[in-house]
């Protein structure tokens, strides 16, 4: 039986039992993008019919598409933060719960149908059918590192439960079959674990007692990714020790769950823990992944986006693995589209959106006034027209646009926040590069700086002094200096393994050189000041990523490091760890 191509994701889950099925599903569902999306559209609104925001725009009883089409807005997260609130305060409109997400720096919070997405295994499934297309990939066990955080409840009894969290706490985890071939190192108790140190040391402790059986490490972010492994500097004598005496730290694993579980899977073994010592003591981290995992073959993580500063150190630790940047997902609607290609280089990830999971328009860049994270009044906001948007089966290769999502749970013309580029079709469906996510994160004069372009200038920099040294950018963010006439940027930069004394002053030249036209000519003209280049000391994202989810809502999982530092405690933690600093001492008279 062929799965369906629309209906409910346990439904389609339900008959994708073979890679085989899997495939012939992904064949149909792109083969026919302008109806499934239409049909789509209709689901939706006779789903929701009778909401009080279709009221407020006019709409009664079943919205027809045309009158979705012509009378529902664009909307940012400003637009329907009161709706949120009600839904949060136990008034509910709708069959909604609440999810957590993180992007544009801080906690905002969507309507959802259920705890998780049934939707995102969907995803999960035709990723590892395309994984297994690649290459025998999931022949062994997998040391994930997934962290999570407790559910918790609004004042008005609502649920908040973010996107992943949702799933591994669910007992539709818990009671999820086992497959062999996909399987974790760590028990579900670790897996479980809201601790974030705790399920950290286990993951990786689990890891290296079965490490002869993994054979794919990662997490679902690239940042994650590499936070774990390089707590390993830290941990690996307590981790050596747990092993050789086959019995894991009980200052360290205070749950007793946790302990027991990982305990059940411990026995003393000396020459493992030797073994391990071995590798870890002499501080050389090229490569360790392989050293630790000889059987290793795969990475699975996200390095798009604003994750693609990770891959040059993920290459140094892992020797250049493979890297599989499968999923595209998010908060609004979890799950997004797939990489159907996922063993490609980085730099050529594209994702599929699947036209079953959500109704999906675009928004021509050109047509961008303003981006949904920046602080503009409602007047300016609703100015963006909703004229030019462009129906999923109709974008153009070569185009790129910011996504506007509807969702089943009750999102309607809602703009994500992504920019994403047309590269190719897969029968009709889109395949998109991720570009970067919307909006300036710099600006003193005229001068406009995007994620993208700092990013390009950041890695230019970088790579100029150290890209044959074992020394990796770890991580960095940026932000705007206007206490002194005139304004400046400060780029924060952290290094792994040891800091070293970089030319600072001549990396800041090359990172402006780096920049666009205007930001040169402002700075030439003197509207701009010299850009400074700080060097904060190691664990000093760590310490942010720390404040960010205690304070933020997010779990470690979903963290994405912001890359511009608006956050006062973010500031001062930065300011608090600079080991050294450069600035831009001159710049070249022509552009
Ligand atoms: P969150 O709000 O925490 O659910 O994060 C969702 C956001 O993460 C998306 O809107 C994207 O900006 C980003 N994201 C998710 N998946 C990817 C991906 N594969 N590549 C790049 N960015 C991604």
């Amino acid at each position: 039986m062929d799965p369906p191509r629309l209906g409910s994701a346990h439904r389609i889950l339900s008959a994708l039992d073979t890679d085989e099925q899997v495939l012939r599903f992904v064949e149909a569902i792109t083969s026919d993008v302008a109806s499934i999306q239409s049909e789509l559209l209709q689901q939706i609104l006779a789903d929701n019919a009778d909401v009080a925001y279709f009221h407020r725009h006019g709409l009664f009883g079943v919205p027809s598409a045309e009158d979705f089409h012509s009378r529902l807005p664009l909307i940012s997260y400003q637009d329907i933060e009161l709706d949120v609130a009600r839904i949060a305060s136990g008034d509910e409109d709708g069959h909604a719960k609440i999810l957590s997400g993180t992007s544009g720096g801080r906690q905002k919070l969507f309507p959802k149908l259920s705890d998780y997405d049934p939707e995102f295994l969907v995803l999960n499934r035709v990723a590892r059918a395309a994984l297994n297309r690649q290459g025998p990939f999931n022949t062994g066990k997998s040391l994930h590192f997934i962290y999570v955080r407790n559910p918790e409840v609004t004042p008005g009894g609502v649920k908040l439960s973010s996107g992943l969290s949702g799933y591994f706490t669910s007992p539709a985890f818990r009671n999820r079959k086992i497959d062999p071939a996909t399987s974790y190192t760590s028990p579900d108790q670790v897996l479980q674990c809201v601790d974030y140190i705790q399920a950290n040391y286990c993951h990786l402790l689990c890891g290296l007692v079965q490490r002869d059986q993994v054979v794919s490490v990662g997490s679902v972010f690239a940042s994650t990714f590499v936070r774990s492994l390089k707590s390993l500097k830290c941990q690996w004598r307590d981790i050596c020790q747990d092993i050789a005496e086959g019995a894991v730290n009980s200052r360290i694993v205070t749950s007793l769950p946790v302990r027991n579980a990982v305990n059940a899977i411990l026995r003393p073994d000396i020459e493992l823990a030797d073994a391990i010592r071995k590798e870890c003591c002499g501080g050389n981290w090229r490569g360790i992944v392989r050293r630790l995992w000889p059987e290793a073959r795969l990475v699975q993580t996200i390095i798009t986006g604003t994750m693609q500063q990770y891959v040059s150190i993920i290459d140094m630790l892992t020797d250049g693995l493979p890297i599989a940047s499968s999923l595209y997902a998010s908060s609004e609607c979890s799950s997004l589209g797939v990489n159907l290609d996922p063993v490609c280089p980085p730099s050529e990830v594209l994702y599929t959106l699947f036209p079953c999971f959500a109704y999906f328009e675009f928004l021509p860049l050109e047509n961008r006034l303003s981006a949904p994270d920046e602080d503009q009044g409602q007047e300016e906001r609703s100015f963006v027209s909703c004229d030019n948007l462009v129906k999923l089966a109709d974008v153009k290769v070569g185009d790129e646009y910011e996504l506007v999502l509807t969702t089943k749970a009750g999102l309607y013309r809602y703009r994500v926040g992504d920019i994403l580029k047309v590269v190719k079709f897969h029968n009709d469906a889109p395949q998109f590069a991720f570009v970067r996510r919307a909006g300036v994160l710099l600006s003193v004069d005229m001068d406009k700086t995007d994620e993208l372009e700092l990013h390009k200038a950041v890695t230019q920099a970088w790579n100029r002094h150290q890209e044959h040294s074992e020394i990796r950018l770890v991580d960095y963010t940026s932000r705007v200096d206007l206490s002194s006439q005139p304004g400046h940027y400060i780029i924060y930069w952290e290094a792994f393994p040891d800091p070293q004394i970089l030319e600072l002053d001549v990396c800041c030249f090359e990172l402006e050189e780096s920049l666009s036209v205007v930001y040169r000519r402002n700075r030439r003209e003197g509207s701009v000041g010299p850009l400074e280049i700080k060097l904060v000391r190691q664990g000093t994202f760590d310490k942010i990523m720390d404040h960010v989810v205690q304070n933020g809502g997010a779990s470690y999982g979903q963290y994405k490091t912001p890359r511009c530092a608006k956050d006062p405690k973010v500031v001062s933690i930065l300011e608090s760890s600079v080991i050294a600093k450069g600035q831009a001492r001159y710049m070249q008279t022509s552009t």
